[in-house]
């Protein structure tokens, strides 16, 4: 990650001293007050480590570490929905999960896990270990990943979620099908979602990194 920011001020052409301040988005959950992940499932190497103090290192300034929903929901909610005080923000990609913005505030929950809805039970019959090591987590049955590995097991040669991509824009019925069973999955965990926290707004973001990605 310090050969991106490096490259990052490079391509913008500008000297490290004009850097003001690094703002940080990572794949689980992270104690906010001192930028930790906090046993992040997809990242289990990581649990503990001072990230913030890593990039300190190199790069002298002030260093904010989150949650990556969680970037995405101040970023929708500044950009977007300035008005909106009660939103979520769902991303749906390689894992799946939601940020919370209540009463205008930006909600972290006690070890920085609020709005984890990948991991909430969604098939009690489903035999799929979850990364997070139980059975049936949202996550396991309805990501991207979860979807290319249902193909996969009908004998398709879907080596990434990208692939899935092109069969749903070729028309395959079989992919159309497996993603469509998986939204409405998805779609049964943010009806609870919306008993619990009586959001006025969910915005769902779709996205899929590159398959040369770490995290695809
Ligand atoms: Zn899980």
């Amino acid at each position: 990650m310090l050969d991106v920011g490096a490259r990052l001020l490079a391509e913008a052409n500008l000297p490290a001293e004009k850097l003001i301040g690094i703002g940080m988005g990572l794949p689980g959950p992270v104690e906010f007050a001192t930028g930790r992940p906090t046993s992040p499932p997809i990242m289990p190497g990581w649990d503990g480590y001072d990230v913030p103090a890593h990039l300190r290192r190199t790069f002298d300034v002030p260093i904010l570490v989150d949650n990556d929903v969680n970037t995405m929901v101040l970023g929708e909610h500044d950009m977007i929905y300035p008005e909106v005080s009660h939103m979520m923000f769902v991303k749906v990609a390689t894992g799946i999960g939601a940020s919370i913005i209540s009463d205008g505030r930006l909600q972290h929950g006690a070890l920085g896990a609020a709005g984890d809805i990948g991991h909430i039970s969604a098939s009690a019959e489903s035999t799929k270990p979850c990364t997070c090591g139980s059975l049936g987590c949202l996550e396991s049955v309805a990501s991207g990943y979860a979807i290319a590995a249902q193909l996969r097991e009908r004998g398709r040669d879907v080596p990434h979620h990208a692939a899935l991509i092109d069969l749903v824009r070729a028309g395959d019925l079989e992919a159309m099908h497996l993603v469509r069973a998986a939204g409405r999955t998805v779609g049964s965990v943010l009806a609870s979602c919306v008993n619990m926290l009586n959001p006025e707004l969910i915005v769902i973001g779709v996205w899929w990194s590159r398959p040369e990605s770490t995290f695809w």
